[in-house]
């Protein structure tokens, strides 16, 4: 059966030659295909950008293992990205997240945000 589309990519009305074609031609689903890949590689990028730059950040508070505790802003200003991190753990009522040997919880105490560093 026959249907009339918009393809996904060009916009683009085109009628379809099996069911589920989403692209009036192989070069729009190839197009489609290499801006997917593009998006994903440039996620990828961002995202160990800054967990690297965490790493390095949580290395110059706290070099040695133990914990220490910085108010959340002092970070957040240092360039600290809360969502690059890689794993969670949870243990008592405290959910942390790691970092290479690192793992950090957010604390909130009387509105003011904290943040708890633990090196292994
Ligand atoms: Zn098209």
């Amino acid at each position: 059966m026959k249907i009339s589309r918009t393809c996904a990519f060009c916009s683009n009305k085109f009628i379809t030659s099996h069911g589920n074609q989403r692209y009036c031609s192989t070069e729009c689903k190839d197009s489609q295909k290499a801006i997917s890949q593009q998006k994903l590689y440039g996620i990828f990028k961002e995202f160990r950008k800054g967990f690297v730059g965490n790493y390095k950040l949580f290395l110059t508070l706290v070099p040695k293992s133990g914990s220490k505790t910085f108010p959340l802003i002092q970070l957040t200003n240092s360039g600290f990205k809360p969502e690059c991190y890689y794993g969670r753990a949870k243990s008592d009522q405290e959910i942390f997240y790691k970092i290479g040997d690192y793992r950090y919880s957010l604390l909130t105490d009387k509105q003011i945000q904290s943040i708890k560093i633990i090196k292994n």
